[in-house]
């Protein structure tokens, strides 16, 4: 069993990170970090109020102009320093990671922690290769070129289900466009996001690049979007909340803020029924378990071609009950528990009504007899295409099957959502998958996969799942803004399309 960390004893100087130091947060509060595990209280912390913002906000505001003005190169020097750094102390990430989230810790030592050192060491390198048009004479008279700026003080407020690849994706773009930010993680899920940004310190990035206030949503949040001095808003979370960001980020303050939104997803698997049934099988319970199934991307509705249906589900049954739930420090467990028993009980309380509304559970659908935050991987099938358990996001180990008939009707039932994160699509024909990689509305259509992610390649949403991307040169480019140069060539003080407002 590996050991847990001690966080009371790490965080003793507090739980907010502003101008390259752990404070106490000052808003007479008290929020705790808890084991969703074993139920024991890890930490107990002063949550970031409107006052700790502010002092983020401004030393933020303060360290920007310098970091600004660094060389592409000094900002990429420091970020490979950070991915190494990270990798370093991979082992201190990933514990703390599985400690607040209930994580496995092969999840999070195999997943969580390379995922970041890559993401590091991606926009080290996308520092580098700030892109744009060449300079050149549009015009016969001017010429012309891209300025790629960075925009300012970034403000960013992350969730709880994988906090220290949100910190990642949150930080790592803006940092390596010469921005400064202030990142708000979920307040269950504090630790690795302040361990990132104690880390990016040392790692040489000037203190009051990287901040982290950690509170609550209508507390820390509200004021980190609203505040006149953060020029972007970078938002991961549910689409509920998304709205409320999208709304004061367009009204708060003097302008109008640049903002990004990751929002929830209800992702669907379309299997095909000359699917290679083993690998939809497989690909189905890891894509809807991984992470206790708290991934916006997660597989959450497999559409399954008549003729596979049968075999399909017995398959995904048969899978689902050979997982083991158990100790996330234990390095034989494959599923941990959900992040709080609030979280649980929600999972819970999705799955009664879908059976009191007819569904059939197959397997699961119920909470173990352990004393953490458990819940037993779950089959549904036979729930209506309108039911909530197949339209709302449950954000936990549980998958619908429903059957299809034509291609036409699979296509038609996985665009039925009004998100658009992520899918696959499952099937041995070539045409047939290219054709579910055009029809299919998301922002990521797999094909005979679900679920990799990789740093040079975009993940972000459609309608409902919002816009932004992150990771890859797309999200480096979201935290700049681009400034026209143009310049006259001519020398001449009559200039022909003077003519237009005046005689020359
Ligand atoms: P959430 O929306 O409840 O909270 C997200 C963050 O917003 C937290 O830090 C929270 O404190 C903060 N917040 C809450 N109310 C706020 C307010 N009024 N103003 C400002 N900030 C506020 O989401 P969650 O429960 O933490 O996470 C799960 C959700 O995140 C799911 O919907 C999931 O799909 C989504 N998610 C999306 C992506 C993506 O890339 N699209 C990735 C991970 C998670």
């Amino acid at each position: 069993m590996a050991p847990r960390p001690d966080a009371a004893e790490r965080f003793a100087p507090g739980a907010q990170f502003v101008a390259g130091r752990l404070v106490p947060g000052t808003s007479g509060r008290t929020q705790t970090v808890t084991d969703p595990a074993t139920g024991a209280e890890v930490l107990r912390y002063e949550p970031a109020g409107p006052a700790d913002v502010d002092a983020a906000v401004a030393a933020a505001a303060a360290a920007q102009p310098g970091w600004g003005a660094a060389t592409p190169g000094e900002r990429s020097e420091a970020l490979y320093r950070l991915a190494g750094l990270i990798a370093e102390r991979a082992q201190e990430f990933a514990y703390a990671e599985s400690l607040q989230c209930g994580k496995p810790v092969r999840l999070s030592t195999g997943f969580d922690v390379p995922g970041t050192v890559d993401n590091a060491a991606f926009f080290a390198g996308a520092a580098r290769l700030p892109e744009g048009k060449a300079a050149g004479e549009y015009s016969a008279d001017h010429t012309s070129a891209i300025r790629r700026e960075p925009v300012g003080v970034v403000g960013s407020i992350a969730p709880w289900n994988y906090p220290l690849q949100m910190a990642a994706w949150k930080v790592l773009p803006a940092v390596a466009a010469g921005n400064a930010i202030v990142l708000k993680p979920s307040e269950l899920t504090p630790l690795t996001s302040l361990m990132f940004a104690d880390a990016a310190v040392d790692a040489g990035i000037p203190a009051g690049v990287v901040n982290v206030v950690c509170g609550t949503g209508p507390d820390a949040g509200e004021h980190l979007v609203s505040h006149p001095d953060v020029a972007m808003t970078s938002f991961t979370g549910s689409t509920a909340v998304g709205r409320r960001v999208a709304a004061l980020a367009a009204t708060a303050g003097a302008g109008v803020k640049r903002l990004h939104l990751e929002l929830g997803g209800k992702a669907p698997f379309v299997v095909f029924d000359d699917a290679d049934l083993e690998a939809a099988v497989h690909g189905a319970v890891a894509g809807a378990l991984i992470n206790t199934g708290q991934d916006c991307t997660a597989a959450t509705r497999a559409y399954v071609q008549r003729p596979l249906y049968d075999a399909f589900t017995d398959g995904v049954a048969a899978l689902m009950a050979r997982v083991r739930l158990g100790d996330p420090f234990d390095p034989a467990t494959d599923l941990g528990p959900l992040v709080s028993y609030a979280q649980r009980d929600r999972v819970a309380a999705f799955v009664d009504r879908a059976r009191a509304a007819g569904a059939r559970v197959v397997t699961g659908g119920r909470a173990p007899d352990l004393k953490g935050a458990y819940y037993e991987p779950t089959l549904v099938t036979g729930a209506a295409q309108d039911s909530e358990i197949v339209r709302s996001e449950v954000f936990g180990p549980v998958l619908a099957v429903l059957p299809f008939d034509t291609d036409d009707e699979g296509i038609a039932l996985a665009n039925d959502t009004p998100y658009g994160l992520a899918a696959s699509a499952w099937s041995r024909d070539a045409y047939r998958t290219a054709r579910a990689a055009r029809e299919i509305r998301a922002g990521c259509v797999w094909l005979n996969d679900h679920i990799p992610i990789i740093s040079e390649m975009p993940h972000g949403g459609y309608r409902a799942s919002g816009f932004g991307k992150d990771m890859s040169a797309y999200s480096f480019e979201e935290y700049t803004q681009i400034k026209h140069v143009m310049q006259d060539i001519t020398g001449t003080a009559r200039k022909e399309w003077h003519r237009t407002v005046f005689t020359l």
